[in-house]
């Protein structure tokens, strides 16, 4: 028998926004009726406040891999905790592309937020050679399998994983319902051949130019349990649009 995941939408603010925005959607949000689906903020840092105690998730969209110490610019995932934050994206195409962050260091980042009692969200997915030359399912097992082998597999009954096609983060070209669900059911079938039961559970969400306009028929998707939303999330109307296309 299927179990019913909760479904989650997270917006990614990615380095946008500012604090008339953060007031606007912590009040669109607030007034919204988002029973059957879980919301997740994650801001710029100094935004966090704003949503903080409102009634929804918010989340940072980095963490250092250390716990405190010198380097600067950087985020503990113990800070975060303190801030209020549930969750933290973690390996983000965009931060192992500009920033260099290999499997590896994604799978420590992990750790570290697990250790603070924070849900990582887990960003994997293929860039568009990797999809063209076809080895798009050997390409993300690797970067989940790093992350298994450093905090195991049990852990996972406390991560996210956001599915994100790196050719469609931004791009405006969005997964097929049908590319996505064949992703998100291959994700789930590799974790349940180590755990059956965590698999089952865990969050999938789609990420890569979800808009209001596309976001039902790829949340229908059987495996895809909701989102991570970057442009669309800056606009309240069209990011509670997406909240509530995932509670259908
Ligand atoms: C993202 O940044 O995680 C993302 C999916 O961006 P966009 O929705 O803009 O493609």
């Amino acid at each position: 028998m299927q179990t019913k995941r909760q479904p989650l939408v997270a917006g990614n603010w990615k380095m946008n926004g500012n604090a008339e925005l953060a007031a606007q959607m912590q009040a669109v949000l607030s007034e919204a009726e988002l029973s059957n689906v879980d919301v997740l903020v994650c801001p710029p840092m100094p935004y966090l406040h704003h949503f903080i105690g409102a009634g929804f998730n918010v989340g940072g969209q980095n963490l250092s891999e250390f716990e405190s110490g010198a380097h600067t610019g950087e985020v503990a995932g113990r800070m975060l905790k303190e801030a209020g934050c549930s969750h933290v994206i973690v390996g983000h195409s965009e931060r192992r592309t500009d920033n260099g962050e290999s499997n590896t260091l994604v799978a420590d980042k992990v750790a570290s937020a697990l250790d603070q009692g924070l849900v990582p969200v887990l960003c994997v997915g293929e860039p568009e050679s990797i999809r063209e030359e076809g080895s798009f399912f050997e390409f993300v097992a690797a970067q989940i399998d790093a992350v298994v082998e450093k905090v195991g597999i049990a852990n996972f009954a406390h991560i996210v994983i956001a599915y994100e096609p790196v050719w469609a983060i931004g791009t405006g070209k969005t997964a097929s319902p049908e590319q996505a669900q064949d992703v998100h059911a291959f994700i789930r079938s590799h974790l349940a051949k180590m755990n059956s039961e965590i698999a089952e559970k865990i969050q999938i969400l789609y990420g890569g130019s979800v808009k209001a306009a596309n976001a039902g028929e790829l949340f229908s998707q059987t495996d895809v349990d909701g989102g991570l939303i970057g442009g669309a999330s800056l606009d309240p109307q069209d990011f509670l649009k997406i909240c509530l296309a995932a509670k259908e």
